[in-house]
């Protein structure tokens, strides 16, 4: 579970966070959307301590979240995360992508580590792809490849920021499907997407921010179809 208190960032003098609550249960699926600029990249960099924040507090299963940035020393992350740039290893395989922290960082022994790689690589519908580079990859692949990278560390909660939107439109499905099949699996998940498909299929919340504000946070049939906030009729009527 992630509880997020009064979290407050700036970068210098600019407020890009301002007084962020969010509280997510184990289990729990939710959708972040917004304009650009309204930071919820910042929002889930903090969250995942790729970032620092001045004021609040980030508390994952009960521990407060140190606020300046680190790797948990132990083995199993709080969580994974996926960018909108893939951010693979282009020098390595997509199974060497997959088996590095497996074997640097949980010292798995190499056939160990295959094993777990190829598990999740078939996860995310790519095993006959294992031996490939990222280059040789489509995005849609490469983007699954990225799911099942940060899968294989067996993350508690997977972060995603904008997973489909550097994709071509014919490989947003296949990116989709996978996370959607994932969402179904009983992960944690918090989506940054504008994908209205995907939040009406598995998220249990969306929430709207807006110049680094929540705006509102509802279940999807109210978000989209009667939502309480003015602001979020209008960032709809702009994406849907
Ligand atoms: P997008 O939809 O375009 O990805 P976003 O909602 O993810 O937007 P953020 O990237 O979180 O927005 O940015 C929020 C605000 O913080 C923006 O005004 C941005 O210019 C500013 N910002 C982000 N990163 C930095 C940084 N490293 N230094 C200074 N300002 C930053
Ligand atoms: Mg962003």
């Amino acid at each position: 579970a992630i509880e997020i208190v009064g979290l407050n960032k700036w970068y210098g003098a600019f407020h890009a966070l301002k007084d962020v609550s969010l509280a997510m249960p184990v289990g729990r699926r939710i959708v972040i959307c917004g304009p650009s600029g309204s930071g919820k990249s910042t929002l889930v960099r903090c969250i995942n301590r790729l970032e620092t924040y001045q004021r609040g507090t980030i508390r994952i299963r009960g521990k407060e979240a140190a606020s300046t940035p680190g790797r948990p020393a132990d083995g199993r992350p709080e969580v994974g995360m996926v960018f909108q740039q893939f951010n693979l290893f282009p020098h390595l395989t997509a199974l060497a992508n997959c088996t590095l922290a497996l074997r640097r960082v949980l010292k798995k022994p190499a056939v160990e580590a295959t094993e777990i790689a190829m598990r999740h690589l078939e996860r995310v519908r790519i095993p006959e792809q294992a031996q490939k580079y990222p280059v040789q990859l489509s995005g849609g692949q490469q983007q699954r490849l990225a799911i099942a990278r940060a899968l294989c560390l067996d993350p508690r909660v997977m972060l995603f920021d904008e997973p489909t939107s550097a994709l071509d439109p014919e490989m947003v499905r296949e990116v989709l499907d996978v996370m959607i099949d994932l969402a179904k699996s009983g992960m944690t998940m918090i989506c940054v997407t504008h994908e209205p498909g995907f939040a009406r299929a598995v998220a249990d919340d969306v929430v709207l921010m807006d110049e680094g504000r929540v705006v509102e946070i509802s279940p999807p049939s109210i978000f989209f179809t009667a939502p309480r906030h003015e602001r979020t009729r209008r960032f709809l009527e702009k994406v849907l």
